[in-house]
């Protein structure tokens, strides 16, 4: 059978490899210029390709196509082999039918890679565990060089958009909140969908966990019921069957079994790492992994590197790296979990935000704002009248220099932009990377 790959990167690559290893033909075509390392593995693989290119001969005569899921669905080629009635999947379908290993899926719109990260670093301390999805090396390298029995697999709803049969035996959805609607026909109930798609395949033998005080996931669930068995988790009420916060302890119950955590202990702060924390502990407790190791996973978990990210303390105050919040909600969290006065470097290619939501954090704890990015504009409109200083620059270092400046013992300095990183930085690891760059020289 023909596997033709779109896309020649993490996913393309480690597909490419699976499936030559099952008996494909494989054929990685890329429209973009394909990194050198990843063309070193595919020459080394004796694997054909292209890059800047598509020859359409060479693609429409494929049996299933692999289309890597930064490629949107418009693109004139994926419409015409739609037309030809070629299946179309993404690497997790694929990948999926080599592995008859234990999988929990999780998804959202903020939260996944802290989730997913986390319910890994519990879970490896007693099984054999992969974490992989947009995390590190790809599901289907993994399945093909190290085969783990378990893997917690951070899915995009671009991954999801291309599955047919692939289910997790245990979903997560943290969230879901407007994002990417560029690819949803500016639709939030098309995204929505999306999201569900996690649980589209699964049946009364599989789980879905999910925050009980998102009205979207809620509202969702009421009209669309799931044939999954249902642990929600709830800041806010108590929960018969999964988890919730009482007196600052969480309260995790699965069939009468509950483990007890109090929240002081936990090595992430702030209320959304709280429900990160419940999500990644129900995992844990239905793969029945020991309470005391669930406890102590989360009490030494290190984080993951731009979320929040403590990076030194200089003349008492601290500065925080939160690069990686590219929309509105991700900060809201952030700014919300700031406990002493704050300046806030915030700005970037705006996604159409919409402010208004943290403007009860900004007036309470903010006393400074540096708008960092091309166009500050809506910034300045939105945030002008609320706070004493607030100051534009297009430098990383000119942003922290500043923060430097104002800040007092006792302040924060937060990175969290609340927009994307393309207009002055490569992605968002660059501008975090940076902003850790300019505080270390200080
Ligand atoms: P994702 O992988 O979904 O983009 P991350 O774990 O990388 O999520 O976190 C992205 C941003 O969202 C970070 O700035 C982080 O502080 C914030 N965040 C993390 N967890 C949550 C949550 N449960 N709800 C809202 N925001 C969150």
């Amino acid at each position: 059978k023909r596997l033709v790959i779109l896309g020649g990167g993490e996913s393309g690559v480690g597909t490419a490899l699976l499936g030559k290893e099952k008996g494909y033909e494989v054929f990685v075509s890329d429209k973009g210029k394909i990194k050198e390392k990843y063309k070193e593995v595919l020459i080394h693989n004796e694997i054909e390709w292209e890059d800047e290119k598509h020859t359409e001969s060479k693609i429409l005569n494929a049996d299933v196509v692999m289309k890597s899921p930064g490629i949107p669905e418009k693109v004139a080629l994926v419409k015409q082999i739609r037309a030809q009635g070629i299946q179309v999947v993404s690497e997790i379908e694929f990948a999926s039918k080599f592995t008859n290993a234990t999988i929990v899926g999780i998804t959202g719109s903020n939260g996944k890679t802290t989730t997913a990260s986390l319910t890994h670093h519990i879970l490896k301390q007693e099984l054999d565990v992969g974490l992989a999805g947009n995390i590190g090396d790809s599901f289907a390298k993994q399945i093909l060089e190290k085969d783990y029995k378990n893997y917690v697999l951070e899915i995009s709803s671009f991954q999801l958009d291309d599955i047919v049969s692939f289910k997790p035996n245990i979903a997560v959805i943290t969230n879901i909140t407007p994002d990417h609607l560029d690819r949803y026909e500016y639709q939030f109930e098309n995204y929505i969908a999306s999201k569900f798609r996690i649980a589209m395949n699964q049946t009364k033998d599989d789980y879905l966990i999910y925050d009980a005080d998102d009205e979207v996931i809620t509202n969702w669930l009421a009209k669309h019921p799931v044939q999954s068995k249902m642990l929600p988790f709830s800041l806010t009420k108590p929960i018969e069957n999964g988890a919730y916060l009482e007196n600052e302890t969480i309260k995790i119950t699965i069939d009468n079994d509950q483990i007890i955590m109090p929240t002081a202990n936990l090595a992430l702060e702030g209320k959304h790492n709280v429900k990160n924390a419940m999500a990644a502990s129900t995992v844990a407790h239905l793969l029945k992994i020991r309470k005391q190791t669930i406890r102590e996973s989360l009490e030494n978990f290190q984080g993951v590197e731009h979320r929040l990210e403590s990076v030194l303390k200089i003349n008492k105050v601290q500065y925080i790296n939160d690069s990686k919040a590219t929309n509105v909600n991700a900060t809201y969290f952030a700014l919300e979990s700031m406990d002493a006065p704050t300046i806030w470097i915030v700005g970037g290619e705006d996604k159409g935000n919409n402010y208004e939501e943290l403007y009860p954090f900004v007036n309470e704890k903010v006393k400074a704002i540096i708008c960092l990015g091309v166009d500050n504009e809506k910034l300045l409109k939105n945030f002008s009248s609320m706070v004493d200083v607030i100051v534009e620059t297009q430098y990383m270092s000119e942003a922290v220099k500043i923060a430097y400046k104002i800040a007092k013992a006792g302040d924060n300095v937060l990175l969290s932009p609340a927009c994307a990183s393309f207009d002055l930085f490569e992605n968002y690891e660059d501008r975090g990377r940076q902003f850790k760059e300019a505080v270390r020289s200080l």
